[in-house]
């Protein structure tokens, strides 16, 4: 059974921010379209060349440390 083309994935980059220490979340939504990133794994390689911006939401301080990327699960029931 094909699914068709759904939406996009979105993956959740953790951030600890570098002034005040605080973790921080952002979704990145990711088409699902030919050389996009199919997996964290590429989605890291792809943040090296291609870095998200990040600005910490509790200081503004634009220097994060990535902590970690995550894949929302998109098949959750609507
Ligand atoms: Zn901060």
């Amino acid at each position: 059974m094909f699914e068709g083309t759904r939406g996009s994935r979105i993956f959740i980059v953790h951030c600890l921010c570098a002034n005040c220490q605080r973790p921080s979340s952002r979704r990145v939504p990711t088409p699902r379209a030919e050389g996009a990133p199919a997996s964290v794994e590429e989605f890291i390689e792809a943040l090296e060349c291609n870095p998200v911006p990040f600005t910490c939401a509790h200081c503004e301080s634009i220097i994060g440390e990535l902590v970690g990327v995550t894949l929302e699960a998109d098949d959750v029931a609507a």
